[in-house]
Parts: structure tokens; sequence; C-alpha cells
């Protein structure tokens, strides 16, 4: 079934028209919840929280993988903040990107279920835009935002490589970074068998 189907949606006024012309090539991937709510992890306190820092952002996916549109994907939510891409050096990036908020905390792991919706959702987004970036807010915004907390980088680029191994896309420097400290673990597990 395509994600689309099953998008719930939980409107927000938290938006504006993109500049004219503007082609979406980037995703940002984000992690929240509301610490002030009775439930912190429903996409409707998160979205309260959201509301009241008046910002906003494309998509919120919950811990049971239920993914929810607030903002339509044409139109620029508010999520990134003041940012730049470490590629190119862009700043505004709500102008040219959509935002994907995973609801979590700092010290607990994603769900599956968040991991797949992610994943389809991603496709999607892929099937309906020239994205050639996915970065985490972190990399757009270093210093001033650490999310999305503990997100398997790695995991996510094979999910959509997977699914969609003719796109040609950039990640966040993370999964590099990631990937290094994976065959330095290799290789250490490998000498540490030979030293035996
Ligand atoms: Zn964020």
């Amino acid at each position: 079934m395509p994600v689309q189907k099953a998008i719930r949606h939980l409107p927000t006024d938290q938006y504006e028209k993109r500049p004219q012309g503007t082609e979406i090539d980037t995703i940002i991937i984000h992690s929240m919840h509301n610490p002030e709510a009775k439930d912190r992890f429903s996409a409707h306190s998160c979205k309260e929280c959201l509301d009241k820092h008046g910002v906003s952002s494309h998509y919120l996916i919950d811990l049971n993988g239920k993914v929810w549109q607030l903002v339509a994907e044409d139109k620029k939510a508010w999520h990134a903040g003041f940012s730049r891409m470490p590629n190119d050096g862009r700043e505004s990036v709500n102008d040219f990107s959509i935002g994907i908020e995973l609801i979590g905390t700092e010290d607990t792991e994603f769900t599956e279920a968040q991991y797949k919706a992610l994943a389809l959702l991603t496709k999607d987004i892929l099937s309906r835009h020239p994205v050639r970036y996915i970065y985490g807010h972190c990399d757009i915004a270093p210093g001033r935002k650490t999310d999305p907390w503990r997100f398997d980088w790695s995991r996510y680029q094979r999910d959509i490589l997977h699914t969609s191994p003719a796109v040609s896309l950039i990640f966040s420097p993370t999964v590099a970074t990631e990937d290094r400290h994976d065959k330095k673990q290799a290789r250490k597990q490998q000498s540490s068998i030979e030293e035996r």
C-alpha cells in the first residue's frame, strides 16, 4: 500500500509559501518529544509543542510508525531554523527541504516501526521530488542542534538504497563516521581473533 494512503493529517497553520520556483532537493531528519505533556510521545502533544514554539515540520512519525502530516510538501515548514548546508553552503534550508520529525528522546532507541515508516515515506518523497541530500538537523545547524538523537544512519541508508537503488543521494556525514567506526571495530575483532 502506498504510504500516502496511510498518512494521517494533523494540520498546523505554522507554514508559508516556498520561494517561487523552488526545487525540493533535501530531506532533514529531526527528533523530538513534548517534555511538558503527560503523553510526551503522542503526535498530538508533539504538535502542541511545535505550535507553542511557532515552528512546524512536514511530517511526524510516532513510536508505532504512524505518519502524521502537518504541512503540505509544496509549502515551507519551519523546522530548520538558522541553517546552512554542509556541502554547498546554501542557507535557509527550510526553503528547499522537507522536514521529518521522529518522536523519541536523547536516550531511547527509535522503534522498528519508525525505521520502516521512515523508509517508506522517504521512498515516496523521492518519487515526487528531485531529492539529492538527506541530512540530520545537527548537520545543518551544528553547535546549535543535536537531533536526530541516536539515529541509525547506516541502517536508514541501507533501507533507502535497497528500495531506491537508482537514486543518487548524499547522506549525513554521520554515515561515513559510523561506517569507519564499524570497520575499525571489525579490524579490532579480527586482530583479537588472530592473537588467540
Ligand atoms: Zn530538529
